[in-house]
């Protein structure tokens, strides 16, 4: 890592970001170094401490742990917290209710907005906690051999995390000594494609940071349209990679891509080793729980609920990140004894029931049509919306007109028959184009089964 970035640059032009960066690194760097046994010591010792300061400063958590007859001391790594999961509806709650007592306003800052599909929630972290925070992303993208100060070329979906027009100061600072170029787009189409390329090729970066449809897409481009610059790293994050865009995306550019996971709410918590296996999430920054949700084509799988261990401003105890996950069943050659999730399914909503309870994940789903699209003249993408158990809409944008198209939509809905067991009743709508989230993702699968409905019916199958 360059001294200059890390001692000098960020800390002096970043200070809500990354005051005591240098320190802080260290610290991640002493603990990485100790025993498992010791790792989970110190872990389970900054958990009690961040319950406590919960119980004492926080007045729902308050209400809360004394409802479950909770004591913060009782808490163990070995079982799940004995408190309900706090949902992102929690965080709808009025601001006061989940705020620290312990922090005045001008010490929070706002960690932005997050809502895809309903009304968007905020949410404050502490600077303390914000700098931890940086220091730990930085941690995971040294995993990738990526550090401060490389040249990054970021691909990103949404418009939302750029400035569209960034005071020059800044973009000297950001594109000049931070030698991070962003490249912010809505909508990918081949017109992006080729800015990003011009750009790509014009800056020649070490590492290519990016959306993981979003890297796809640009793969494909590039063996298309060719390419002579090679990057040194491939960082994938905020979606989920099925296993076709991996491939091709490690094909176009020849070597392989590292997967980060995080969300708005707790930050980057994630990332995959050399190994390129799982996911390792990191033990000082937030405490994971796996709770079973139910099998899946891909083995059975599990709700991720997270407590994050540096955010005492807006204390987030075993919050519902909605993403599930399979878990790996032997342990990583790299030696680290972090918890790890084999693969990362994606929204629990967005996936499609099935009647007798089990769940068919957006990314089998994924999976299916990459395989099924290499074929395919007339459809370019689609979006399955289920309506109910029995109903799902598919919304289909074309690439071109052609003979083939309503034998390709029999394909498909037969495809996801099949996965289902038994036929439901399909509806087709043609659109221009399925359109990006608020957030920049695109969603394959858009559930709006109401819970009491799946609730009811499941209910039903037990009683006979
Ligand atoms: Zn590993």
């Amino acid at each position: 890592m360059s001294v200059f970035h890390s001692h000098f640059l960020l800390p002096f032009a970043e200070p809500d970001r990354y005051q005591g960066f240098a320190r802080r690194m260290r610290t991640i760097r002493r603990f990485e170094r100790q025993t498992a046994a010791a790792q989970r010591q110190e872990q389970e010792k900054r958990l009690h401490t961040l319950l406590q300061h919960a119980y004492d400063t926080v007045p729902f958590y308050r209400e809360r742990f004394d409802d479950a007859g909770f004591h913060p001391s009782q808490a163990r790594l070995d079982r799940p917290l004995p408190i309900p999961v706090l949902t992102r509806d929690d965080l709808r709650e009025p601001d006061a209710k989940l705020l620290s007592t312990a922090f005045s306003v001008n010490d929070l800052r706002r960690a932005g907005s997050s809502g895809t599909t309903s009304t968007p929630i905020q949410f404050y972290r502490d600077l303390e906690g914000m700098r931890d925070k940086s220091a730990l992303q930085w941690t995971l993208n040294r995993w990738s051999g990526y550090r401060p100060g490389d040249s990054v070329l970021m691909l990103w979906g949404a418009h939302r995390d750029m400035a569209i027009d960034p005071p020059w100061k800044w973009r000297l600072y950001d594109e000049t000594l931070m030698r991070r170029i962003p490249a912010p787009s809505g909508m990918i189409t081949d017109e992006i494609l080729e800015r990003f390329r011009e750009r790509y090729e014009a800056k020649r970066p070490k590492v290519l940071y990016a959306y993981s449809t979003v890297l796809a897409a640009f793969a494909s481009y590039l063996r298309k349209h060719g390419m002579r610059h090679r990057p040194e790293g491939l960082i994938a994050t905020a979606e989920v990679m099925n296993d076709q865009n991996r491939a091709l995306i490690e094909a176009v550019f020849g070597i392989p891509v590292t997967m980060h996971y995080g969300s708005r709410e707790v930050g980057m918590i994630a990332a995959e080793c050399s190994a390129h296996d799982r996911l390792h999430f990191h033990p000082w920054s937030s405490l994971v729980e796996f709770d079973p949700i139910g099998d899946t084509p891909d083995g059975p799988a599990y709700r991720l609920l997270v407590t994050d261990l540096l955010n005492f401003g807006q204390p987030l105890i075993r919050y519902d990140t909605g993403d599930c996950v399979t878990l790996p069943e032997t342990s990583c050659e790299c030696g680290r004894s972090f918890p790890a999730a084999q693969k990362i399914l994606g929204r629990v909503c967005e996936g499609i029931l099935l009647p007798g309870g089990g769940i068919i994940p957006g990314i089998t789903l994924g999976t299916q049509m990459a395989q099924m699209g290499h074929t395919f003249r007339a459809i370019a993408r689609v979006q399955f919306v289920q309506k109910s158990l029995g109903h799902i809409h598919l919304r289909y944008a074309l690439q071109q007109e052609d003979a083939s198209k309503s034998h390709e939509l029999t394909s498909i809905c037969k495809a996801i028959d099949a996965l289902m067991n038994d036929p439901v009743r399909w509806t087709l709508e043609q659109v221009p184009e399925i359109p990006r989230e608020r957030s920049g993702k695109i969603r394959l699968c858009v559930s709006e089964v109401d819970a009491s409905e799946a609730a009811s019916f499941a209910a039903s199958l037990l009683a006979k």
